[in-house]
């Protein structure tokens, strides 16, 4: 489901982090989920040391209502023809697998790669929502999925995508 807000506040399982490859912390979202649950987070992910595009990590949720943070790396968009489409589906799915994985039932992303990695606003909402659909038609483990829309604007277009696609 889609919802408007901040996702530092969110009570799911998990919540997702639109990370870096080098798990540094940074702008946007990142540092928004860093500042609000404390430094072990960035703890255990100087551990695990890095993280490639299009894949997922996942540490705890430190002072984060959530128990887990999942860290996957969106894409650098740069004119659609460099495998962005790919990528950014698949940090969407291994966040979705690592999640099961955990056996955990709800999670609840941001809209990866739209900020400062500057991915068009309507193809990545399309991806985020079709890899979300696709993954629950395959599995009945993970109960709740929210996308968690940080400006009007955004939660429009993936109000639009949705209607397209149900
Ligand atoms: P990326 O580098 O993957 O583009 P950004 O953090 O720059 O990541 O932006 C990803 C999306 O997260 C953007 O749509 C941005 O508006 C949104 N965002 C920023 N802060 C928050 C927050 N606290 N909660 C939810 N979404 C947020």
């Amino acid at each position: 489901m889609l919802d408007y807000g901040d996702i530092t506040g969110e009570t799911t399982d998990a919540i997702v982090n639109a990370a870096n490859e080098r798990l540094a912390g940074g702008a946007g979202v990142d540092g928004a989920i860093h500042r609000a649950g404390g430094p072990t987070i960035m703890a255990q992910c100087r551990k695990i040391g890095g993280c490639p595009t299009g894949e997922a990590v996942i540490t705890t949720g430190g002072k984060l209502k959530a128990k887990y943070v999942i860290h996957t790396v969106g894409p650098i968009y740069r004119d659609g023809t460099k495998g962005e489409a790919k990528l950014l589906q698949s940090a969407y799915k291994k966040s979705l697998e690592l999640a099961r994985e955990k056996g955990l039932q709800s999670i609840s992303f941001p809209a990866i790669s739209t900020g400062i990695y500057g991915y068009p606003l309507d193809e990545a909402a399309h991806l985020a929502l079709n890899t979300c659909i696709e993954f629950v038609r395959g599995n009945t483990d993970i109960k709740l999925i929210r996308h968690i829309l940080f400006s009007s604007k955004i939660y429009d277009i993936y109000s639009t995508q949705l209607k397209m696609l149900v």
